[in-house]
């Protein structure tokens, strides 16, 4: 077996060389006397020519098998150019057959239209074509200079424990029976989060790390149960110097790997301008179709819908889709559902038709109402308006979720543009109604805003917290915070959340213990490296850049994971399963 050239290189340059190649039968032709056959490998496909000498040798070769073949380079005649080696091919001269293979249960190509758990039961084969061996060429790519910048950054790469203790990051934990200490279980890492503080406090002072984290949640196109972050940590670096970093890291990513020059510095939106404006703390800013702020319009309004009952922030919003006036009964209904998937009460629609608002609730505005709302959203004939009342972030994540429905929808932004921005200033708690405790924005290890300091005591909901999130084109591509680095206000956040003494000193006792002896002030960020492999290569969903994925339903189509075990295995580990 021998080969001097890979498939796909070969050009016109090559012409008359003597070349040897291996590769997959992607494509057999017959053409009387010569057969044309399709060579590929990872670098692309060939044309490889057979004439009547060896018509007989290649006579039972099929889609997938290999071969490896002796030729001579020609131009062709009929070039192709949507091939990249189209302007030649190999007139063959010997050939060996490698391997044979079965008919493959999927075509092994660029186009397919096999089911997805088909195509993940065979992802050995899926992985084959070429299309997705392109997606991981570059999240790799995608890897390789993410790693690259930092080593050059002086950033050292640390690896810490899969089998470990519960980290707070707000999922699920995967749990793992220890089989020496029966009852007891290991959790897989949520994140590194802790490990990553500690390295600081042990003075690496920049820390990083292709980390795999592991949470136990219900599945959706961008996420998995098992993903890699590009974890991060410093020391003695403030917020800004952070963030400047990374942006440069991303820049230096889109450079590499795109040939995209992205501007810099990045757009910093406060959160809670990101959700007034755009309902959303990931807003795709590619687009308009700002949310427009109704309250003060309809303080005394005396329709009900405006009017609340509840405490708490309430707000009354509106979003304008031009010439949408004409929407129907069915595409409202839709558009009334989605809203109130993402916790609105209900959807008011208007219609903006030859200079007069119209609809049902109409009836409800005074004249004055309505003349300010047309100021106001400076509308157009034939503009739709859609309005929710209530909550302030119900309010403003059901119309974002709208405005996202829309850009997709309406076709309102360029799919190849890729708009960064940071979202800074984040709430450092949430209040849980249903629970009736506060809990925290991004984890309990984030710094409150200096400034803010004298509020965790008055007013918690209105502490702004050190953190940030690096979004792109509607995605939160990473996030990090400053941390908490003196134990006295650890603690005190802890109890915020809710946690006894007792409970900090058995959960994190060991994490407090070590602020004690000189932390410095530290830092970071995580990125998901799955998201930004999607959103590079453009893929629909997560599954496309991770090599063995799991499908909607958390298994594994290809190993059947998860699976039961022997009942010898379950009593080592003391494990009793409850029918
Ligand atoms: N550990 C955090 C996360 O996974 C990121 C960070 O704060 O660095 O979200």
């Amino acid at each position: 077996m021998e080969r001097t050239h890979n498939n796909g290189v070969l050009r016109l340059a090559d012409v008359n060389k003597q070349v040897k190649l291996i590769g997959w039968v992607a494509k057999r032709r017959n053409l009387g006397s010569l057969v044309f056959i399709d060579l590929r490998d990872r670098t692309g496909i060939v044309q490889v020519v057979f004439d009547e000498s060896l018509t007989d040798a290649v006579k039972d070769v099929r889609n997938e098998y290999i071969l490896n073949i002796v030729g001579i380079v020609r131009e062709r005649k009929d070039k192709n150019s949507k091939l990249a080696t189209g302007e030649i091919e190999v007139q063959a001269t010997s050939v060996d057959i490698i391997n044979r293979a079965e008919t493959t249960p999927i075509i092994v190509a660029d186009e397919t239209d096999a089911l997805e758990d088909t195509r993940l039961k065979y992802r050995y084969l899926d992985l084959r074509r070429p299309i997705m061996q392109q997606k991981l060429f570059e999240r790799a790519h995608i890897t390789r200079v993410i790693r690259h910048f930092l080593e050059e950054h002086e950033f050292i790469e640390v690896e810490t424990p899969i089998l470990t203790i519960s980290t707070p990051e707000g999922a699920r934990d995967f749990l793992v029976p220890s089989r020496v200490h029966p009852g007891d279980f290991y959790a897989l890492p949520q994140s590194p989060q802790l490990f990553k503080q500690l390295l600081m406090i042990s003075g690496f002072e920049k820390y990083y790390q292709m980390a795999r984290c592991f949470r136990d949640e219900d599945l959706r196109a961008d996420r998995q149960t098992d993903f890699t972050q590009v974890d991060i940590e410093t020391s003695f670096m403030s917020e800004s110097d952070i963030q400047n970093l990374m942006e440069a890291m991303m820049v230096n990513v889109m450079k590499e790997v795109k040939g995209i020059e992205i501007p810099r510095p990045f757009l910093k939106l406060p959160y809670d301008t990101a959700m007034n404006d755009f309902g959303s703390d990931k807003p795709d800013i590619r687009f308009k179709m700002h949310l427009h702020d109704l309250t003060e319009i309809f303080v005394d309004s005396e329709f009900a819908v405006f009017k609340s009952s509840q405490t708490g922030k309430q707000a009354i919003k509106a979003i304008v889709v031009s010439d949408k006036a004409s929407a129907s009964r069915k595409e409202i209904d839709s558009y009334t559902q989605l809203a109130k998937k993402y916790g609105a009460k209900g959807l008011v629609t208007l219609k903006y038709l030859e200079q007069k608002l119209d609809g049902s609730a109409v009836k409800f505005f005074t004249d004055k109402e309505c003349q300010a709302v047309i100021e106001q959203l400076g509308l157009k004939d034939n503009d739709l308006v859609l309005i929710v009342a209530g909550d302030w972030e119900k309010t403003c994540e059901s119309l974002g979720a709208l405005r996202s429905y829309f850009g997709k929808e309406l076709k309102l932004y360029d799919p190849n543009e890729f708009s960064f921005l940071w979202v800074v200033d984040f709430p450092l708690l949430e209040y849980d109604e249903t629970d009736g405790r506060y809990y925290a924005k991004h984890h309990p290890f984030t710094r409150p805003k200096d400034e803010d300091l004298k509020l965790l005591d008055t007013d918690p909901s209105a502490v702004k917290a050190c953190a940030y999130d690096m979004v792109l084109n509607g995605f939160e591509l990473g996030g990090g915070s400053l941390r908490i680095y003196d134990s006295e206000l650890q603690a005190k956040m802890f109890k915020i959340l809710g946690l006894t003494k007792e409970e900090i000193n058995a959960r994190f006792g060991w994490f407090i213990d070590a602020f004690q002896y000189g932390t410095p002030p530290h830092g970071g960020v995580a990125f998901g490296l799955d998201r930004i492999a999607m959103l590079l290569t453009h893929s629909d969903s997560l599954r496309d850049v991770i090599a063995f994925p799991k499908n909607a339903s958390a298994t594994c189509p290809l190993t059947n994971a998860p699976g039961p075990v022997d009942l010898k295995q379950l009593d080592e580990l003391s494990i009793l399963i409850k029918k």
